[in-house]
């Protein structure tokens, strides 16, 4: 039988976001948050790394957990302008996103190194976002499983559990773009990952999370989040304002 898996909605603010009006989004999804009983899913959310200790601040006492966007594969050294998984860890973050595609397309980050970050992440005591991802052109030559069973592949290390990697499937053609894959096409990706997983890491792949992300707003998200091994959201834009974010934190909550 399938392991019951409790969803994570996780947003990442990539480059955006001021202390004033970033804070106050934190808290407004917070006041929302507080006004449920038990939550029924996970919130993070992964603000610019500037916002990282004024939100932990906000949000001291809420449900809702931090993360950084990216960190270095190595604990500390000289590598003048990058994050560490221990610094991430030491200032309150829970998670780290890794070899998201703007990483991968703009700083041209391999899967192997991708593999490096998530051993840093593992090694602090932290949960890896790994993400994968076709492009348009890949999908349109018929290569999405191949694409993303090879960045599966080389992207998560040895020794990935359930507790300590969460896996986003985000086709590179639907992120920002308001595009999105039909359900049946996410049920196909996230079947076939969730098979590989399974062969790979036997129960421990079997349990765990596999986010969709890609244009994700609360008029698709429930249907997006009923597909079939799709255990949660990585929600870029829509995750910046509470007013935006909180109808898809609510469609699992
Ligand atoms: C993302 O950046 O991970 C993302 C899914 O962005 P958006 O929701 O804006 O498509």
């Amino acid at each position: 039988m399938a392991p019951k898996i409790r969803p994570l909605i996780a947003g990442n603010w990539k480059m955006n976001g001021l202390k004033s009006a970033g804070l106050r989004e934190a808290r407004n999804l917070a006041k929302s948050m507080g006004k449920v009983g038990k939550a029924g899913c996970e919130v993070l959310l992964c603000p610019p790394a500037t916002l990282l200790a004024p939100m932990r601040e906000a949000l001291k006492g809420s449900r809702i957990a931090i993360g950084g966007q990216d960190c270095h594969g190595k604990a500390g050294g000289a590598h003048t302008g990058d994050l560490s998984a221990p610094m991430l860890k030491d200032i309150g973050c829970a998670y780290v996103i890794v070899g998201h595609s703007e990483r991968r397309a703009d700083h041209g980050e391999s899967s192997r190194e991708i593999r490096a970050k998530a051993e840093a992440v593992h090694r602090a005591g932290l949960r890896a976002i790994i993400c994968i991802g076709e492009t348009a052109a890949e999908r349109k030559r018929g290569q999405t499983l191949a694409v993303v069973g090879k960045q599966l592949a080389a992207s998560l290390p040895k020794g990935c559990t359930a507790k300590n990697t969460v896996v986003a499937y985000e086709p590179v053609w639907a992120i920002g773009t308001g595009l999105t894959p039909t359900a049946d096409d996410v049920a196909e990706v996230h079947g076939a990952i969730r098979a590989r997983l399974r062969r790979r890491f036997r129960d421990e792949g079997a349990a765990m999370r596999l986010l969709y992300g890609g244009s994700v707003k609360g008029s698709n998200a429930a249907e997006l989040m009923a597909v079939a091994n799709v255990n949660g959201a990585l929600v870029g834009g829509a995750s910046l304002t509470a007013a935006d974010f909180w109808p898809i934190v609510a469609t699992c909550i």
